[in-house]
């Protein structure tokens, strides 16, 4: 069966944030309720290895071939690019830099404006929005519970309250130099200025190598 709204995933978006944005196009309570209008679907909770990717697609009126693995880098084991390596929206990146499936941050001022959530967000070194200074966490201004993935809109809580980034820290300068890297690296836009104090490679650096420089580094000892 086919969603009554269809939509493409945008370049570099959020598999889970398009989850949440067609259950907001479709007016459905979850996604957990869109995933069963594609395919039986047994639990109430989001599971990447339970998703029929096949099913998904053909309901959101993509070709199987387009719509790719979304959802490979929140697998363990399966359709992994190698034991290292993933593909999160066709930008290779190491597995250990992706959190869990679970997690739901992003910067609610980025959805307002763009009504979409990078993939970046899944990456554990993305720790803040470079333009906007969030750090990710996102709570309900009703209920005042963190954001899931389990709600019906992008800034709509289950409660069906209204999201909005709780900033509980000021990110570093060198942090959201770090974050802007990463945010080019995956969108491909053009390359930033280098800033003082910072080595002008990072900005050369497949974003594979600078996730892996990162977290070696640390983005505070690079400032
Ligand atoms: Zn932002
Ligand atoms: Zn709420």
């Amino acid at each position: 069966m086919k969603f009554i709204r269809t939509i493409k995933p945008a370049e570099s978006e959020s598999p889970l944030g398009h989850l949440v944005r067609l259950t907001e196009a479709n007016r459905l309570r979850s996604p957990l309720e869109l995933l069963r209008q594609a395919q039986p679907y047994p639990r109430n909770r989001i599971l990447a290895g339970l998703i029929d990717m096949d099913s998904l697609a053909t309901a959101n009126g993509v070709a199987t071939e387009d719509f790719g693995d979304p959802f490979a880098p929140f697998r363990r084991g399966g359709s992994r690019v190698s034991a290292k390596m993933t593909a999160l929206c066709n930008v290779l990146v190491p597995n250990c830099a992706v959190k869990g499936i679970e997690e739901s941050e992003f910067c609610a001022a980025c959805v307002g404006e763009s009504g979409l959530i990078s993939a970046a967000w899944h990456l554990s070194n993305y720790t803040c929005c470079p333009r906007h200074g969030t750090t990710g966490e996102v709570q309900c201004t009703s209920c005042g519970k963190s954001a899931t993935w389990i709600r019906p809109g992008l800034l709509t809580c289950s409660c069906g309250g209204s999201l909005a980034s709780r900033s509980v820290r000021s990110p570093a300068e060198s942090e959201m130099y770090v974050c802007d890297l990463i945010d080019r690296a995956f969108s491909s836009r053009a390359k930033i200025q280098k800033i003082a104090g910072f080595p002008s490679e990072l900005g050369d650096l497949s974003l594979a190598d600078l996730l892996v420089t990162v977290r070696f580094l640390g983005p505070a000892s690079l400032s």
